[in-house]
């Protein structure tokens, strides 16, 4: 079976997003649950977090199709003590969250070296990051997205993302999302047949899909390894609608979490009526 949503709103509190996904026909959702650009927001009110289940309940949301994306400040590979410790300790109030409201997954981009330490160095601090976490929390899994790789940006190689895996302890709360535009940006050709064939049977062979615990499905504004991070709506762009009818044919990709974050909100509820047809 297929869960197919979009990363809706959560702006009046997250017991909206539910109410959020349901009206554009949605089966899965990703959300933020404080604000992506702030260090620091307030801690999530009993009242918020009791309507958050209530309204999952209502409407059929079990965790493992939703997908909360964490803050966009948070570097977990930080090169700089300061900067990693902040990352730290707001990657620790994000997963904490996700335990309040009984979410099982909190997806993050990996980090980036800035130019100041090794690829491996960051690599490495991104795992151990990782491990501090899950020591100190119960039930959520740290999941991985690959990256377009703009930048100084890691985790756009499988490559890389299985590097930061072996360093995980606790290979039991580690996971995977795959971004489509992202895998695209960063050189695996999804667009057709054989390239999507090749890129998604190089991920079984170096990660494997046991990891997988979402997906972002967004068409991309930019060619083949641009490694720049622009989504389009889906068969607006370079990837077309080719990778979405072959994902939403493959049963790899079933009881997960597949999430939009294509520009155009307005078109959602077509784009997720759409992927759910090509699934028959
Ligand atoms: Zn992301
Ligand atoms: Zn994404």
């Amino acid at each position: 079976m297929k869960y197919i949503g979009a990363h809706v709103s959560s702006s009046g509190g997250v017991e909206n997003a539910p109410l959020n996904a349901k009206e554009i026909g949605a089966t899965a959702f990703a959300l933020f649950t404080k604000n992506q650009r702030q260090w620091h927001s307030s801690p999530l009110s009993k009242k918020s977090i009791e309507t958050f289940k209530a309204r999952c309940e209502e409407f059929g949301y079990k965790p493992f199709q939703i997908l909360p994306h964490d803050s966009y400040l948070i570097n977990l590979g930080h090169p700089e003590q300061e900067g990693l410790e902040k990352s730290r300790a707001a990657f620790l109030d994000e997963m904490q969250r996700c335990e309040q409201l009984g979410l099982d997954r909190l997806n993050f981009h990996p980090g980036s070296h800035l130019g100041k330490i090794s690829i491996s160095q960051c690599l490495s601090r991104i795992a151990e990051s990782i491990n501090i976490t899950l020591d100190k929390t119960n039930g959520v899994i740290a999941v991985i997205e690959n990256t377009a790789g703009q930048g100084t940006n890691l985790g756009h190689t499988f490559e890389q993302i299985a590097e930061i895996i072996s360093q995980v302890e606790d290979k039991s709360r580690v996971g995977v999302c795959i971004d489509t535009c992202h895998s695209f940006a960063a050189g695996y050709d999804l667009s057709n047949k054989e390239g999507f064939n090749n890129a998604f049977n190089h991920f079984e062979s170096i990660v494997g899909f046991k990891y997988l615990k979402g997906m972002h499905l967004n068409d991309a504004k930019k060619g083949l390894n641009s490694r720049v991070d622009r989504h389009h709506s889906l068969g607006q762009g370079e990837l077309g609608e080719e990778t979405f009818r072959l994902l939403m044919k493959d049963y790899r990709f079933d009881n997960i979490p597949m999430i939009l974050e294509t520009p155009d909100t307005e078109l959602w509820s077509k784009e997720i009526a759409q992927l759910k047809d090509w699934t028959t």
